[in-house]
């Protein structure tokens, strides 16, 4: 039997119930996979439900119904099994201005449990991995943008979890920084571990990530590598993941519009 994606999402849903009564349908089924060595894009336009099924997968929203497995956990019924495979790296959470890295991989390490005789030599590695040490006692509050995001991604890595979920990890990065962390992010591929990245910025990841899941109001529209998507939506013609993903969201534009 081949072995179980480290990432399984199966039939996803959330809805949130606003104070007025209205129903936001923010993810309607949402079903795909991240093997191990796999890098995939989750891509959609703003308010698609991308941040929703990431923090869904990072256990700190409930689903609605549906669920998704990590390295083997439930997000339903082992939440604190999951929270230990899983590496997550949210959009807006900053890092303590005051805090060096050392400081903020250490403390993380010990909420996940590390022992006391290991951690220094965690910590160091980490930051030796992260291109920080010539930075890891600074306040993180004198760092810039690119090595403050890779001190939140080194925090979401401490405890070597096989999965790791970024949501829009490049957004205050300029062209160097989103090119140093996307390099980064393909050497935890190579080394083994499954990366779910969430972004807008198609151009810089459609080269590096191995497939790709398109959704559109909370559905998926499109999923696969960038050769098989161009082949699917734009037949003939070698366009650009760009035109590959207006294509999808038109048509799931026009599906969700014959919806009841
Ligand atoms: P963006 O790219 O703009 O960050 P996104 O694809 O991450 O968007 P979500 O943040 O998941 O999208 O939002 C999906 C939908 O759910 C949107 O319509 C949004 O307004 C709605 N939504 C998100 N959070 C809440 C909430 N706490 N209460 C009600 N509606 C919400």
């Amino acid at each position: 039997m081949p072995p179980e994606p480290v990432i399984d999402v199966a039939g996803l849903v959330k809805h949130y119930h606003a104070s007025d009564g209205t129903v936001v349908r923010a993810v309607n089924g949402v079903s795909f996979t991240v093997e191990a060595g796999e890098m995939v894009g989750l891509l959609g336009a703003n308010g698609a439900g991308k941040t929703t099924t990431l923090r869904m997968l990072a256990t700190l929203l409930k689903p609605t119904s549906g669920t998704a497995r990590v390295a083997g956990c439930d997000i339903r019924d082992d939440p604190v099994g999951v929270r230990r495979r899983l590496g997550y790296v949210s959009a807006t959470t900053g890092v303590a201005d005051r805090l060096s890295a050392r400081e903020i991989f250490a403390s993380f390490g010990r909420l996940h449990g590390l022992p006391d005789e290991t951690l220094p030599d965690r910590v160091a590695t980490l930051l030796e991995q992260l291109d920080l040490t010539g930075c890891a006692d600074r306040p993180a509050g004198r760092l810039s943008s690119g090595q403050r995001q890779r001190v939140s991604l080194g925090r979401a890595l401490v405890h070597d979890p096989p999965a790791l979920v970024l949501d829009e990890p490049t957004n205050a990065l300029d062209v160097i920084g989103a090119r140093d962390l996307l390099d980064l992010l393909a050497r935890l591929r190579a080394e083994g571990h499954a990366i779910l990245l969430s972004t807008h910025r198609l151009h810089e990841i459609e080269n590096r990530c191995d497939r790709f899941v398109i959704i559109h109001d909370g559905s998926v529209v499109a999923t696969g590598t960038r050769e098989s998507l161009v082949a699917d939506w734009i037949p003939g013609r070698d366009g650009e993941l760009e035109e590959v993903f207006f294509a999808a969201i038109r048509t799931g534009a026009a599906h969700s519009e014959l919806q009841p």
